[in-house]
């Protein structure tokens, strides 16, 4: 999810760039996987917004990053080598936590697996693994997903310690992203145990072209989001 909600950062950036006047700056997005999250929104906004500003590029395109030098802020890829950068951002491989991995909860370079209904590490099953260390299936990385998750894990631990009625995990997403004032898109689902994974059983993105009435409504719903998630944490 890092790996979309970034996506909504370089916007914030190229905001800034392009109110410095700075519209000759290009941002360029070394991306290890072949497509991202809100891709076609996205590009159609990085267009409308900042043509020619950001140039996106998957693996097939630059080959990989083959290196990097802090002193020069030259990135070399199998494609191109790009000399003098303003700025270099590079964010490396993600996986699980070292304490998750040294447990043996995940293995190496990786992620743990849990038990769709529960949440219970697969390995351990005195161990419950959420948010972004665990293997969520459909679920996105996000912190929606993790308080979403966490629930589930709740009501398992209280139905084991007090024989609590539980009920069948039911897990829900939305990640915005706020693309300027006002103006926010948005993809998310419901999702459910099945075949083993959490599956997602209905799934919505926002569209190229949507009208800005139902984009700022979107804004609306993502503070609203964090009221109440926060209200809900914190009290
Ligand atoms: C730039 C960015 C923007 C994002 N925006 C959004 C957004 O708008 N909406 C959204 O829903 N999600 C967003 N996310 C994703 C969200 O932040 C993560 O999915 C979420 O924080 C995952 O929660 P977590 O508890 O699983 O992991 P984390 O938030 O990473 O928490 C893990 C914690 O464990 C601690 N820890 C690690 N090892 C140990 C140890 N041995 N002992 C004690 N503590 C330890 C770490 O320090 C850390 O505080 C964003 C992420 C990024 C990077």
């Amino acid at each position: 999810m890092g790996e979309v909600l970034e996506k909504s950062r370089f916007l914030e950036l190229n905001r800034i760039l392009k109110k410095a006047g700075k519209t000759d700056a290009k941002i360029i997005i070394l991306d290890p996987k072949e497509t991202f999250s809100k891709q076609g929104v996205f590009q159609a906004d990085w267009e409308k917004r900042y043509a020619g500003m950001i140039e996106w590029l998957g693996p097939k395109v630059h080959d990989g990053i083959k290196s990097v030098d802090p002193k020069t802020n030259t990135v070399v890829t199998g494609f191109e080598t790009y000399k003098d950068c303003a700025f270099v951002n590079v964010i490396p491989a993600q996986m699980a936590g070292e304490i998750a991995r040294s447990a043996g909860l995940a293995p190496a370079g990786g992620y743990c697996a849990i038990d769709a209904a529960t949440m219970k590490s697969t390995v351990d099953a005195n161990v419950f693994v959420l948010g972004d260390a665990c293997i969520a299936g459909d679920m996105p990385k996000s912190a929606f997903s993790a308080n979403s998750q966490a629930k589930v894990a709740a009501m398992a631990i209280r139905g084991e310690l007090t024989g609590a009625r539980t009920f069948p995990a039911r897990y829900v997403n939305t990640c915005w992203s706020l693309v300027d004032t006002d103006d926010t898109i948005k993809v998310g689902g419901r999702y459910e145990p099945k075949d083993g994974k959490i599956t997602a059983t209905e799934t919505f993105v926002s569209q190229p072209g949507e009208s800005d009435a139902l984009r700022k409504e979107n804004q609306a719903e993502n503070m609203g989001w964090y009221a109440a998630i926060t209200a809900d944490m914190f009290g």
